[in-house]
């Protein structure tokens, strides 16, 4: 098993059994950034780290992300910055007219919402939580499960994009092709 720092994947060593296992924590460094440095040069901090993440304020919106974000997202930072959380990871209910986290299944059954709002709330850091998103890809909307981690840091929760998963076949219940071609699919282009 090795030990992995979650957020800049720096290596703090590990046990010799399961030598291809990884297992996230959180190294001295980001440990004491999160605790003590708020505020000073988050998102130069947020750059440097080596996991995807994303800084969302308590509208959801997101301020910044760092390159491996970008990456997954496969969009450039302006483009990203200012766009709701729904927006950016092109959740499906985020195209609905009342947009990202308003509408009444996101109240209600969106858990990267509430793994955010649940961070802002609490203080308390969040790790390796599983969320189902409904995401366009370039086949049209299809089910994701993600796991995220979150930290509160000055006001901003730092969202990190752990891993993502493609779940079944893509469904039908969307209007076909309204969107299906614009999107990459975020599971590939993460490679989480
Ligand atoms: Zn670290």
């Amino acid at each position: 098993m090795k030990m992995v720092c979650g957020w800049c994947r720096r290596e703090m060593g590990g046990t010799g059994d399961g030598a291809d296992e990884v297992s996230h924590g959180i190294c001295p460094e980001c440990a004491d950034f999160f605790e003590n440095n708020r505020g000073v040069g988050l998102r130069e901090f947020v750059a440097k780290l080596g996991a995807p993440v994303l800084i969302v304020g308590d509208d959801i919106r997101v301020e910044s992300a760092n390159a491996a974000a970008e990456a997954c997202v496969d969009l450039k930072l302006p483009e990203i910055e200012g766009l709701l959380v729904g927006d950016v990871l092109e959740c499906a209910h985020a195209r609905l007219p009342e947009g990202c986290g308003k509408a009444g299944v996101c109240v209600v059954a969106c858990a990267l919402r509430q793994i955010v709002m649940q961070t802002f709330a609490t203080g308390r850091p969040m790790d390796m939580v599983e969320a189902r998103q409904e995401i366009w890809t370039g086949q049209g909307p299809r089910e994701m499960r993600f796991w995220f981690s979150s930290a509160l840091v000055d006001g901003r929760v730092l969202l990190r994009i752990d891993r993502v998963q493609k779940v079944g076949q893509g469904r039908e219940t969307f209007a076909a092709g309204s969107a299906a071609g614009s999107s990459p699919d975020i599971s590939q282009t993460c490679g989480l």
